[in-house]
């Protein structure tokens, strides 16, 4: 008997050695096996849990809360600049555009096909655009919606930050160049916020504030077709939010309300509190809460202040424990820290943007730190934007879309590989980043 046992397990390690000497066959195995995942996955209708689609109207108003344009010349990463072979790709598969490079005639040439093709299109061009990216969803984060940006197509992400400003933001502005440049923007918004509500002066009490313009607003946000409220407060502070009482906030509110310039202390104070209350409201109304976290853009950006770990407070609190909370463009460079959020039962991340600014390779490597730990709470994304006349939103959106898949195809064929998931399991996870996920989330009605 323990002579046949020896001549079995002799003759399991002979075969066990021969599978491992035979590279051949396993990279044959190996290429296939990621081929069929990269064709599954070009082929999954995807939905862009963040992007900045424009309307049709070449004087699209509605776009933008803090469009970045008005901060001058700032410093791009390599894969974004006009010069970047991903523009060329991109105006190739979209457009058929022949050229070697997107020189100033080029661009003058390209701007005049995608004019044509527009007029053409009419509302229709942006679905266009969609179905070339292979997107059948597209969460706008926009102003307000506009033409050629209708629901099932495109669903609205309103912005909430102005909301948190009610009194003078003079001092707060002063701090950065940028801050100068950015705070009149959301002055602004709240003015716009609260001539749709007919209310021409603010209310004397933080209570009446709360109610009459913030829940009043978040209502009607909800109403239109609204199902993600967006902050990019890391662009004019610290996401540091601190629970803070209700009577200091009021007090706060009361003495400033009518003018004067409350210290920083102070109205932070009064934008903490502010934002605990949006991030309940949005959890009863069932928004979800975007949250702009990537160290970047604008020269004089404060990088600290966007890391995903400053909201831990928020996010373990159990009054909020009702909302959802994405993380936008997944805390960039703090991809780690947003990986530590990831335990939280409603933190999401997206990896909008990174599928513009980072190679497929760089990417992968985050994915898959998430992927392999929290495969539910990954949702793919673009941030598609106008670069430029001819660089639009429906040339970003392809670039991001064939990024992160590409990317999305790295790190799954690298966990097959190393035999943490099947091929089948490899499946299941891409449809999840690229569609059921957001489709869970939002509650889209997905076929
Ligand atoms: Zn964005």
């Amino acid at each position: 008997m323990k002579k046949i046992f020896a001549i079995i397990s002799f003759a399991c390690i002979i075969l066990y050695i021969l599978s491992c000497n035979n590279p051949a066959s396993n990279q044959e195995t190996n290429s296939s096996t990621d081929k069929e995942l990269a064709e599954f996955i070009n082929k999954i209708r995807a939905v862009d849990n963040h992007a900045h689609p424009n309307t049709i109207d070449p004087d699209d108003k509605g776009s933008d809360a803090l469009p970045l344009d008005g901060l001058g010349a700032i410093e791009l990463p390599a894969r974004v600049r006009p010069e970047s072979q991903t523009w060329l790709d991109a105006s190739r598969a979209l457009y058929g555009f022949k050229g070697d490079e997107l020189n100033e005639k080029a661009m003058k040439d390209l701007e005049d096909i995608i004019s044509n093709l527009m007029k053409q299109k009419d509302e229709g061009f942006p679905s266009w655009a969609l179905d070339q990216a292979n997107i059948e969803v597209m969460l706008a984060n926009r102003i307000t919606m506009g033409a050629g940006l209708a629901a099932p197509r495109f669903r609205w992400v309103s912005y909430v930050d102005a909301l948190l400003f009610p009194l003078s933001t003079k001092a707060e502005a002063a701090v950065t160049p940028d801050h100068e440049k950015l705070f009149p923007l959301e002055d602004q918004l709240l003015k716009k916020y609260l001539a749709d509500l007919n209310i021409s002066k603010l209310p004397a009490t933080l209570d009446e504030y709360l109610k009459q313009v913030v829940t009043a607003t978040l209502e009607a946000q909800k109403k239109g077709g609204c199902i993600a409220i967006k902050f990019e407060a890391a662009y004019l502070r610290s996401l540091d939010f601190e629970k803070a009482e209700q009577q200091q906030a009021s007090e706060v509110y009361a003495h400033y309300v009518n003018g004067g310039e409350p210290s920083h202390e102070k109205y932070k104070l009064l934008q903490d509190f502010i934002f605990y209350f949006i991030a309940r409201e949005a959890g009863r109304l069932g928004m979800a809460v975007h949250i702009h976290s990537f160290p970047g853009a604008g020269n004089y950006f404060v990088a600290a202040g966007c890391d995903p770990l400053l909201l831990e407070p928020v996010f373990n609190d159990p009054d909020l424990r009702n909302t959802k909370f994405v993380l936008i463009h997944g805390g960039g460079t703090f991809a780690k820290h947003t990986s530590a959020m990831l335990w939280k039962p409603n933190v999401y991340a997206d990896i909008s943007l990174l599928t513009q600014l980072w190679t497929p390779d760089q990417l992968a490597v985050v994915l898959r730190d998430w992927l392999s730990q929290f495969p539910e709470k990954i949702l793919f994304g673009t941030d598609a934007v106008a670069f430029g006349p001819a660089l639009g939103w429906d040339m970003s959106a392809w670039i991001a879309s064939t990024t992160g898949r590409q990317a999305l195809t790295i790190a799954l064929s690298g966990m097959i590989r190393d035999n943490e998931i099947t091929l089948s399991r490899a499946k299941e996870i891409a449809t999840m980043v690229l569609r059921t996920n957001a489709g869970n989330l939002y509650n889209l009605g997905l076929k």
